[in-house]
């Protein structure tokens, strides 16, 4: 039977890059996450129209994203879950697969296995809008996967933020990976965090003993 693990980009992965846009630019507003100002697509909004303010085409922050590393240690964890834990891996991300895409060769995996959104661009290269793939949130792609009669028996998500609570919901074990506080101070008791890893790795083997 196929054990699927559903994974986050960002922050468990790939570092944020929004913070790493806003540093090499210069401009602070850029940091601004789903902390502050809670609706994603309000948030992204905002943040296109403080690119276009300052003029900076989607090319240009491809082209710096080429230069970001995964966290270390990343590919290889995916190569432990999918060749000694027998995981079928899958990427939720609500990044885009515009910024994304440099970064899959990297940990391995095909994009084809990630669910992402896409960015629509203006003739002037600039970031015009979201394509979202999705409406409510990543559980959506675990329910599909379970309409399509895969059991979800010993699945696993990871995630490290509010907007992954939903597919660490419907898994038999739901990881938060380095959460921050108020991610660790209001998720539900049964998701389990982890600062590494090797803890990840760690609790995959206790459960097969
Ligand atoms: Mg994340």
């Amino acid at each position: 039977m196929k054990k699927m693990a559903f994974i986050d980009m960002e922050g468990v992965l790939v570092p944020e890059i929004w913070k790493y846009i806003s540093k090499y630019f210069n401009i602070p507003e850029l940091s601004v996450t789903t902390r502050e100002v809670a609706n994603y697509q309000e948030l992204m909004n905002y943040r296109i129209d403080i690119l276009e303010k300052n003029n900076i085409k989607l090319e240009q922050i491809t082209d710096i994203i080429h230069n970001l590393k995964p966290i270390e240690g990343a590919k290889e964890f995916l190569e432990d879950l999918h060749l000694n834990k027998k995981f079928e891996i899958k990427i939720i991300s609500d990044c885009f697969y515009e910024f994304l895409n440099p970064f899959f060769p990297k940990i391995g995996i095909s994009s084809q296995n990630a669910y992402c959104h896409n960015l629509e661009m203006n003739e002037n290269g600039l970031i015009e809008k979201v394509k979202y793939s999705r409406k409510k949130g990543k559980h959506e792609i675990i329910v599909k996967y379970q309409k399509e009669n895969n059991s979800m028996k010993d699945s696993i998500a990871i995630g490290d933020a509010f907007n992954d609570f939903t597919m660490l919901h419907l898994v038999d074990h739901g990881f938060l990976f380095q959460p921050s506080e108020e991610v660790k101070r209001n998720a539900p008791i049964y998701f389990h965090t982890m600062q590494s890893y090797q803890e990840v790795i760690h609790y995959l083997d206790e459960l097969r003993t």
